[in-house]
């Protein structure tokens, strides 16, 4: 495995760590306790080219390779002190957009990848009330009409979509055919029919608008179904592997910048005579976070390195989305530990990693479908 990155990406990494601290981390201690996204910032982003990243150059994107792509994004969470906002681009960049990149028409490639590279918000809607880890017993229909289909159901906790211009949603055609009835579609907001919740309040991750989509007898044009009918499993499984796989690399930079200040304090820190970090039991933690820091990067790499190698890689991001969303759960604790009281007030800006680390336990797939997969994977 080569995890070597060259000079032009570590040049763009450089350039991107520059960019981000010097444009995008004023607001997040005002927007935070608000819920507030923070789309100047990421309008900021998208003009730096950040989530154009993996768009084919074709649409105005960089068309970079995977392993540059997650190296980045892994910078971006380095950087950035606003964990939502990193989540909200992440995750527009490894679903919707491999969803149309992949599936989409030339025409829907064109009008929609352009736009989001360009700094559109997308959002990716499957889960409803009664289908979350069941995803494919969703409830939201699809009948067909002249020139097109006429949706109606509603899809609940959908990271972007109370700020969306687009949406790819999920819909059955036929109820009866079950997971060969899924079918996937593209939406503009503005189409009739089509509503969002306002932005629901959350534990972690509060500057990611984060609610509900409501498709009220929604007329979306045959040009704009995603693929053939009955395929929206494929679509989203193959979505869903991106995501999974990659949608905690912000993360890992997280916890690299957590670990960083966790150290820099425990050495500044002075109690019974002596800095902090001389007390075995504080040094012991701060060595458990670089483990998991480096446990984590190298399974994230792996996964990286296995597609750009082609192979599959269902198990490797079972396991990578799993370590890492436990792991940085784990470490934000640590670090919580390390600050005392520092760490359990909000103005030191310590707990919130802790409160952002929480909502990787069930995004992509919860833990227990990680599990689940990996088990699968051995023959289980
Ligand atoms: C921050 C955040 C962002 C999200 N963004 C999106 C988005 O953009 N688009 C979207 O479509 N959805 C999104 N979701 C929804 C997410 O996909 C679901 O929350 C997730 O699939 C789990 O479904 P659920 O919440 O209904 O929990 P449930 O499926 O009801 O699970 C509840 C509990 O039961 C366990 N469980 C369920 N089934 C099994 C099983 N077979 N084996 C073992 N344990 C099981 C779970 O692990 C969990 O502990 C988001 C969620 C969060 C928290």
């Amino acid at each position: 495995m080569d995890f070597g990155w060259n000079e032009n990406a570590q040049a763009r990494r450089s350039s991107l760590i520059e960019f981000v601290r010097n444009e995008l981390n004023d607001d997040v201690a005002a927007n935070e306790p608000e819920c507030k996204f923070a789309s100047r910032n990421w309008q900021k982003c998208a003009k730096f080219g950040v989530h154009g990243y993996m768009v084919p150059a074709e649409y105005g994107g960089a068309g970079l390779d995977v392993q540059t792509s997650v190296y980045l994004m892994e910078a971006l969470g380095y950087a950035c002190r606003d964990n939502g906002l990193t989540f909200a681009i992440l995750s527009q960049m490894l679903s919707i957009q491999p969803a149309i990149a992949l599936f989409g028409s030339d025409t829907l490639k064109e009008d929609y990848l352009t736009r989001l590279a360009a700094g559109a918000c997308g959002a990716f809607a499957i889960s409803e009330e009664s289908s979350g880890s069941d995803t494919y017993s969703l409830k939201t229909t699809a009948s067909r009409v002249k020139g097109g289909y006429r949706l109606n159901g509603e899809k609940k906790f959908i990271t972007l979509a109370p700020v969306a211009d687009i949406a790819v949603v999920f819909a059955t055609v036929d109820a009866e055919l079950g997971e060969w009835g899924v079918t996937g579609f593209v939406i503009e907001r503005g189409q009739e029919g089509f509503s969002t919740t306002e932005t629901r309040p959350k534990m972690g991750l509060r500057t990611t608008p984060i609610g509900d989509i409501v498709l009220d007898d929604c007329f979306v044009p045959e040009s704009h179904r995603l693929g053939a009918e009955g395929t929206g499993v494929a679509i989203f499984n193959k979505a869903m592997e991106s995501e999974r796989s990659y949608i905690l690399a912000g993360q890992i930079g997280a916890m690299e910048r957590q670990l960083e200040e966790t150290i820099k304090f425990v050495r500044k820190r002075r109690q019974f005579g002596t800095p902090i970090a001389k007390f075995q039991s504080v040094a012991n933690r701060v060595a458990d976070m670089k483990l998991r820091l480096e446990t984590s990067r190298l399974l994230l790499y792996k996964v990286a390195w296995l597609e750009s190698q082609g192979t599959p890689l269902v198990l490797e991001a079972a396991l990578a989305n799993l370590h890492l969303s436990e792991t940085f759960v784990e470490s934000s604790l640590d670090a919580v530990r390390n600050h005392g009281a520092r760490g359990y007030l909000t103005e030191y800006e310590i707990e919130r990693d802790l409160r952002d680390s929480i909502g990787g336990l069930t995004y992509s797939g919860t833990s227990d479908i990680q599990r689940n997969i990996i088990a699968r994977m051995l023959g289980l």
